[in-house]
């Protein structure tokens, strides 16, 4: 396709995207909507603020593509739409391979995701577990019910269902202290079996106790077994 994409008659880019053309996201609108550069990516970014990119060249007519960078799908539908019925938008647009700005717009992405996650001042649990987004994208994990609740601190300990009003008392019915995340990976006796379990796996590889981070990142499948272990509708 390339060799059939005309060359820009007003050149944005020279090189490559960089990652500051994610904060310069109007000017690569301008591709598809030059005359109101900032309106078009201000409607993106309000309408869709989920990370899902979509990139296509769109041929107009004989010779001329536009080059359709979006978010969303239907955002994305709607703007391919609208270019090619504007047959009088200049042509602006470098010959940047497609597979570059997959490539550029990911590592933005993940860099923006994380930025915005080290920002967050909510989900404190699942950030000790997950502090680094880039790392998390490269896990399988297979979650369930139990691993959710146990990385999100939400959902079946007592201390969430009691902060909630749910239920009456946060104890866990060991006694011992209210029935949180750590108590449970740490200090439930209810939790011992399981526990010794999860300390005689960690330990061929590593040491106990193992930070929140390092059960994911290198203890995962033993933390699974543990968590899957844990019976809450006797805690
Ligand atoms: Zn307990």
């Amino acid at each position: 396709m390339s060799k059939n994409i005309p060359n820009s008659t007003t050149p944005q880019h020279s090189t490559p995207l960089s990652s500051s053309t994610w904060r310069n996201f109007s000017t690569t609108c301008m591709i598809c909507d030059h005359r109101h550069p900032n309106r078009l990516a201000h409607m993106v970014t309000r309408t869709t603020p989920q990370i899902i990119i979509g990139i296509s060249w769109v041929k107009v007519r004989v010779g001329i593509y536009y080059m359709i960078c979006v978010y969303g799908n239907e955002l994305a539908d709607q703007l391919a739409k609208a270019a090619t019925r504007n047959s009088d938008i200049a042509v602006s647009f470098n010959r940047i391979p497609t597979s570059t700005l997959y490539s550029e717009l990911k590592e933005a992405d993940i860099q923006k995701w994380h930025t915005d996650w080290d920002k967050c001042t909510k989900a404190a649990i699942t950030k000790e577990f997950f502090p680094n987004v880039r790392d998390r994208l490269k896990m399988n994990i297979s979650i369930n019910p139990n691993f959710t609740a146990m990385v999100t601190g939400h959902g079946r300990t007592r201390a969430y269902l009691h902060r909630f009003r749910l239920i009456d008392n946060a104890t866990c019915p060991c006694n011992k202290e209210d029935q949180t995340v750590d108590h449970l990976i740490h200090q439930c006796t209810l939790l011992h079996t399981n526990r010794e379990l999860l300390k005689e796996n960690i330990q061929q590889s590593g040491n106990w106790p193992a930070s929140k981070q390092e059960l994911i990142t290198k203890h995962l499948k033993s933390f699974l077994i543990f968590t899957n272990s844990i019976n809450f509708d006797e805690l």
